[in-house]
């Protein structure tokens, strides 16, 4: 049995009123012994969030592969730490398709984020014609050997599996196919690394809500969840904390 992680994605969401959200959320992460709680909300409320958010953890949803120099836009693991995160999300299937970020190109930001010591979780997970065709766990698995880093490292890798079609859709795998893909992503961590594969934290994501959470966390080898919409308001998301609890 793993420790439950739940983290929320704010995505291209929220404001310094928004902020306001976190207290609430943080006392409910207090209560809820057994499970570890964080934020990643846009990058320019990262530190804000460090000062109003009641000790709750706080991350980024992306950074760099480099520590610095010629990359507009872009951030870095250091500057991360620097602004207060103590984690990242690496690898969204919603990077992957508009940035353009492959397998490769996340496991070089991946690398840089656990070498700065972040909390790094890394996102994999099939299209809906890929499930359709009966070719999920395939396309997970190839995710998995192209995208993870070595986990010896200081700082803990986390996977999160969110089917790109349950995303932002409503639509949530049945506890029988996250069951099944939670399943192969543990036995190729363990065929990958061993002990430590074992050790790994396994989140599913994909239109987690209050109603839906406390089924999806009884399914064996589901570590927590990566909630994108229903982590944007204390009321929506505490429930979700609690049935991690
Ligand atoms: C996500 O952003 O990673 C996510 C799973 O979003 P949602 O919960 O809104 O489907």
């Amino acid at each position: 049995m793993h420790r439950k992680l739940v983290v929320g994605n704010w995505k291209m969401n929220g404001s310094i009123a928004q902020l306001g959200e976190l207290p609430a959320i943080a006392e409910a992460a207090r209560e809820a012994a057994g499970v570890d709680v964080a934020i990643c909300p846009p990058f320019t409320l990262i530190a804000p969030a460090v000062t109003r958010g009641g000790g709750l953890p706080i991350g980024g949803q992306d950074c760099h592969a480099a520590d610095s120099g010629a990359h507009t836009g872009c951030i870095s693991a250091a500057m991360l730490k620097e602004a207060g995160a103590r984690l990242v999300i690496i690898g969204h299937s919603e990077r992957r398709a508009e940035q353009q970020e492959s397998d490769a190109a996340v496991r070089a930001k991946a690398a840089a984020a656990l070498s700065e010591g972040l909390q790094t979780i890394v996102c994999v997970g099939e299209s809906e014609a890929e499930r359709e065709a009966g070719r999920a766990v395939a396309v997970v698995t190839a995710q998995l050997a192209g995208s993870l880093p070595d986990p010896e490292a200081e700082a803990e890798l986390v996977i999160a599996y969110e089917p790109i079609w349950a995303i932002g859709t409503g639509k949530v795998a049945t506890p029988d196919d996250v069951a099944e893909m939670h399943a192969a992503i543990r036995a190729h961590l363990v065929d990958t690394f061993g002990d430590q594969g074992a050790r790994l934290r396994i989140l599913y994501g994909g239109s987690v809500k209050a109603d839906n959470a406390a089924e999806l966390f009884a399914v064996r080898d589901v570590d927590g969840a990566l909630v994108g919409g229903a982590s944007l308001t204390a009321a929506q998301f505490v429930p979700i904390i609690e049935a991690a609890g």
